[in-house]
């Protein structure tokens, strides 16, 4: 018998291929012998505090952490992350019900959809939106409506335009503020209005904060679980990864709504075992540290700093941008280019020709969705040093276009 097809067509639904296309370019500069600054991936370039790595360490060496995490209740990190909700937001939680534990917020993202929703449902997304999103939507078969963030807007979505119809059609909404791309930041009426609304729909609001420890200027990002109430019609996605440093250990959590978050419960139930313990020992300290010192400066301070960098760099190389509130993403709309009027570049293309000219990565907005044309996307994920050396670049690819 002839090979058959081992590869789903569902994997064709999969993301943006956009990322694999920078990647590409990347390798292809590298083997030109380009000096390569890479501001296209947003992973910190921070360690977790000394404590945490401490912890961890420890926790490693012990001989009855290696059995599979969930023969335990993995209970003292979820009390543990109710703690910190509580310090941090002022927000309730029942930690044996109303949170479970992820490998990763993306963990949870990615199967949220085939935990909550049957195939043909429908959900509302962000355009531009973080590329798991939709993933997780074309994974369990279920439609996704686009909520275009714009400008006009603040980059909020316009929630009367959403049509009644599909309002009443949708399994849940799915927001992320501080927002990745766009940085973009939301308040507690913002969050009260989507609420009500939702209700009044019978739709479960999905709140990605994984930035939460990440605003500038002394704002403080806001949890939605803070609205009265909130908990019959929300879950919030929290991530130790941009919080405390901790990317590669792949912890997270989901928080909320009891019917939803126990949903995601049952279906990780059947997929993985849980998050390895001494990670979750690490997790724990992370928290604790952060409950107990909360004069320890967050996360978000050095990206502050960089981001007043950057920004003036870049605005002394004639391309001025508005300071993002959050995040460590700039959301840089791109300047007029001499070239674009005779033949107008996508943001792909000229991402493309930045990365061969000058060796600095961006990710073409067009990767988040189709409202991200006209923008790239830059992560301050390295030195200051290099950021400036960046923006220079960056500036005569510009003057020389
Ligand atoms: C980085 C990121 C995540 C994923 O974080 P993990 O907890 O490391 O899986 C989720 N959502 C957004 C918006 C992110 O930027």
């Amino acid at each position: 018998m002839t090979q058959t097809k081992w590869r789903s067509e569902r994997l064709s639904l999969l993301g943006s291929s956009i990322f694999a296309e920078v990647a590409a370019w990347k390798l292809a500069a590298l083997e030109q012998g380009l000096d390569i600054i890479d501001l296209g991936i947003g992973s910190p370039d921070q360690p977790p505090s000394p404590a945490v790595r401490q912890v961890l360490s420890e926790a490693a060496l012990r001989s009855d952490m290696y059995a599979y995490p969930a023969t335990k209740s993995g209970l003292p990190f979820r009390l543990h992350a109710a703690k910190w909700m509580k310090h941090r937001f002022n927000v309730e939680l029942d930690a044996a019900n109303e949170i479970v534990t992820l490998l990763g917020s993306q963990d949870g993202l990615a199967h949220l959809a085939m935990a909550l929703c049957d195939p043909g449902d429908m959900a509302l997304l962000p355009n531009p939106g973080y590329p798991i999103y939709a993933a997780s939507l074309a994974l369990a078969g279920v439609e996704s409506v686009l909520m275009p963030l714009r400008e006009e807007n603040g980059y909020m979505p316009d929630l009367e335009a959403i049509a009644d119809a599909d309002w009443d059609r949708a399994s849940f909404i799915l927001l992320n503020y501080p927002n990745n791309p766009i940085s973009a930041v939301a308040d507690l009426a913002f969050f009260e209005r989507l609420l009500a609304k939702a209700s009044q729909h019978g739709v479960l609001v999905v709140h990605d904060l994984a930035y939460s420890e990440m605003g500038f200027d002394g704002c403080e990002p806001v949890s939605i679980l803070e609205v009265p109430g909130a908990i019959d019609q929300a879950v919030e996605f929290h991530s130790l990864s941009k919080s405390f440093n901790m990317a590669g250990c792949r912890i997270g959590f989901l928080a909320g709504n009891q019917t939803a978050v126990g949903a995601l419960r049952e279906l990780k139930a059947n997929i993985d075992y849980g998050v390895f313990d001494p990670i979750q020992e690490a997790g724990i300290a992370a928290l604790e540290e952060a409950i107990v010192n909360p004069e320890l400066p967050k996360a978000g301070k050095l990206y502050e700093q960089r981001r007043d960098l950057f920004i003036e760099a870049l605005r002394e190389e004639g391309w001025p941008i508005a300071k993002p509130k959050a995040t460590m993403f700039i959301w840089a709309q791109l300047p007029p280019m001499q070239w674009s009027l005779e033949e107008p570049w996508t943001s792909r293309r000229i991402s493309q020709e930045m990365l061969r000219q000058t060796g600095v990565v961006v990710v073409p907005g067009e990767a988040f969705g189709t409202e991200g044309e006209g923008f790239v996307r830059i992560a301050l994920v390295e030195s200051e040093e290099r950021l400036v050396e960046a923006a220079k670049r960056i500036g005569s690819f510009i003057r020389g276009s």
